[in-house]
């Protein structure tokens, strides 16, 4: 590449590249990282500076930067072809891929629909539901129940079934009403039993389903409610789902795009329960966070109503130009070969997670302290006692990480909640530094946190 000093960097970012999710004002008024090169869980910004990656690069890597066996399989598929279409044609790669995904995958699930990103993995799980049952003239059921604060990604599609107040009021009354349901939520929620809250959750999908399965296609969800604060759901939850979609006749579509590869310490969350899913939507750790690709796994039951003539017109007419991106196949493979000898460690490495995060709960803001394997949120909050949140616009969590990024470590708030997502591969040594930081930051961000709590009593 052409040489570009640091401060035409820094200057053509800010005059050219729109960030997602990211108030541009403040941005082009702030001193932004700019990241050079990865090396494990580091990554060294322009200037030379190295921070751990403690967003996993938003929550997509898996075994760190720049890993050897990754590296390798990317560069000798690259000697073979970049990209070749999937449309009515297959390449080598994302053959084996998919047999691999599907001895992986919670059994039952035996079809591969690839995409490259979560939210097309969503949108081709809820068009592959309604569908599923317009093939067999069951127009009436197109109607997905969700999750409130549930996130299943940013194309229209995925936010009608996980619309946000704050983040989509231009869109709302251009979208579908699918009906939506409160996520358990303990911390929350009039009943802090997590079993209760649970109850009360799934009390309420069966009210909606008792009187309107006859026009519902399926239920999308989260087992770990991710963007919107890291909340595992109670144990049981999809159990207690997939039960009431066989009995009102309902498909299941589990979202494992933040979830999935490992991320809470399983290969899938979904076999913490036994469900297998109608819909499984994976995407991000796929290919150890190095290239875009996404999947879609369904069952034979599901594919076969996609089967007959030409003119019945009963094909799945949905499809991405880089569907099936051989490079994104390969880097797959190899990361899948690598978190199959990692999986073994990873719950013995999230119960020191735990230990060392424990302590961050006595802070005087934090109200609680949430954690699925690999995946943490820590909840700050104005008042512990009455568990009420600093206002919109507080940007607590961003007081908090710009101390975290002057001690080395990145990561990045959603709202009130603080998450940490370290790389899977993380050392115990490494795991034990981010989060020493992390409570370093939060010590340091005291003064602070008083002050916009004086602020918000106002
Ligand atoms: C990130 C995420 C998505 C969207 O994935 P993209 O690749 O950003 O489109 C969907 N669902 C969940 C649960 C996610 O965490």
């Amino acid at each position: 590449m052409e040489t570009v000093t640091h401060e035409e960097l820094i200057a053509w970012d800010k005059a050219h590249v729109w960030h997602p999710f990211t108030p541009m004002k403040q941005y082009i008024a702030s001193e932004p990282v700019v990241i050079r090169r990865g090396r494990g869980v580091k990554l060294e910004d322009i200037h030379g500076n190295w921070y751990y990656d403690g967003t996993s690069s938003i929550w997509l890597n898996v075994h760190g930067h720049a890993v050897p066996e990754i590296d390798a399989a990317v560069r000798a598929q690259l000697e073979q072809v970049a990209h070749t279409t999937l449309l009515g044609q297959a390449n080598v790669s994302s053959i084996v891929l998919a047999r691999r995904l599907v001895e992986v995958a919670p059994e039952g699930l035996s079809r591969v629909f690839y995409s490259d990103s979560g939210a097309t993995a969503v949108e081709i799980a809820l068009k592959m539901a309604i569908q599923f049952w317009a093939n067999q003239g069951r127009r009436e059921k197109r109607y997905i129940l969700g999750f409130t604060n549930n996130y299943h990604g940013d194309t229209l599609g995925a936010v009608s079934v996980a619309p946000d107040p704050l983040f989509h009021w231009p869109f709302l009354d251009l979208l579908p009403e699918h009906p939506r349901v409160p996520y358990p939520y303990p911390y929350r929620s009039p009943y802090s039993d997590p079993e209760r809250c649970m109850q009360a959750s799934l009390e309420a999908v069966e009210a909606v389903l008792r009187e309107r399965g006859h026009e519902i296609a399926a239920v999308i969800v989260e087992p770990v409610e991710g963007a919107g604060g890291i909340i595992p759901a109670p144990e049981g939850f999809l159990r207690g789902l997939r039960a009431l979609c066989d009995r009102y006749e309902v498909l299941l579509i589990v979202d494992e795009v933040a979830t999935g590869f490992g991320r809470t310490g399983r290969m899938f969350a979904c076999e913490a329960e036994g469900v297998t899913p109608d819909l499984l939507c994976l995407g991000k750790g796929i290919t150890g966070g190095y290239l875009p690709l996404a999947a879609t796994l369904t069952t034979e039951r599901v594919f076969e109503a996609f089967l007959g003539e030409v003119e019945e017109r009963k094909t799945f007419f949905h499809g991405h130009s880089y569907t099936g991106n051989p490079l994104g196949c390969a880097a797959a493979l190899a990361s899948l070969e690598l978190l199959k000898r990692l999986l073994p460690k990873l719950p013995a490495k999230a119960a020191r997670l735990k230990e060392w995060l424990d302590p961050l709960a006595q802070h005087p803001f934090v109200g609680e302290v949430r954690q699925a394997g690999f995946m943490v949120g820590i909840e700050i909050v104005a008042d512990k006692a009455t568990k009420r949140s600093f206002p919109y616009g507080a940007e607590v969590g961003y007081v908090v990480a710009r101390h975290a990024r002057a001690r080395g470590l990145l990561v990045r708030p959603i709202g009130g909640v603080m998450i940490f997502m370290p790389p899977l591969a993380a050392s115990e040594v490494e795991l034990e530094e981010m989060t020493a930081i992390l409570r370093a930051a939060f010590t340091d961000a005291l003064p602070e946190l008083e002050a916009l709590a004086r602020g918000a009593v106002r």
